[in-house]
């Protein structure tokens, strides 16, 4: 299974990948793809899709982590309109609404834990103040979390997700510490890999502090990077 960072403001190895505010990551196993979160500009999204050699075209599903626009504007992009797209149940009516008005009819709002098949599960956290869920795969080298911001608080996520029987050993996606005092990122850090958590990609909202206290403690192993891809 590959994880690919489509959108996101890290820099590239690749000159032909455009930065941008946001987050959206590809799964690819097989022939099946599906789409975590889709950045904010649909232009960019193409763009890094393209360069990277992708066909979005051909997308299984979409998973939406939350209704932030950094998240779903690129969604106004996608060629296909007719795959379901998973969104959290919470503050979800305004998103539902936007997504029916430019085509996507097969809207699913998860409440708790729903499984996509081959391994996947979303997990949703209405409980949060800002509503949000995250992708679960299990794959043969153990189970890997895709996290859009983690407004929830992203060792609450992986706890909550541990609580209900998955281990998990990676964490891919934003975790919203940019704006933590350093403090709070070493002991969120310290959480993660007290909970588990042996590999850890920090992108978007992770902030400098979380790289670095990732590395400190062994949990950063692969540099984070706009249109790089990531085998799980
Ligand atoms: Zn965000
Ligand atoms: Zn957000």
């Amino acid at each position: 299974m590959e994880v690919t960072v489509l959108y996101d403001d890290l820099p590239s190895p690749n000159p032909g990948c455009i930065k941008g505010f946001g987050l959206s990551l590809l799964v690819q196993q097989g022939g099946f793809r599906l789409l975590f979160d889709a950045g904010s500009s649909p232009d960019v999204l193409l763009n890094n899709a393209r360069v990277v050699g992708v066909e979005l075209k051909s997308l299984n599903a979409v998973v939406v982590s939350h209704a932030h626009l950094d998240h779903t504007g690129g969604l106004r992009g996608l060629p296909a309109r007719n795959i379901p797209v998973y969104v959290p149940y919470g503050q979800h009516r305004g998103l539902v609404s936007w997504l029916h008005s430019i085509g996507f009819e097969n809207v699913v709002v998860v409440r708790d834990l729903q499984e996509l098949g081959g391994g996947a599960y979303v997990m949703a956290y209405p409980e949060s103040a800002i509503s949000e869920q995250s992708l679960i795969l299990e794959s043969t080298s153990g189970s890997t979390m895709l996290v859009g911001c983690s407004h929830p608080g992203v060792h609450y996520m992986v706890g909550k997700a541990a609580s209900r029987g998955f281990k998990v050993e990676r964490v891919i996606g934003g975790l919203h510490l940019s704006d933590q005092p350093e403090y709070k990122v070493r002991s969120v850090v310290m959480e993660l890999k007290r909970l588990g958590v042996r590999g850890l990609i920090p992108l978007h909202c992770s902030g400098g502090a979380a790289l670095q206290y990732g590395r400190l403690l062994g949990l950063v192993r692969e540099e984070p990077a706009l249109c790089r891809s990531y085998s799980i």
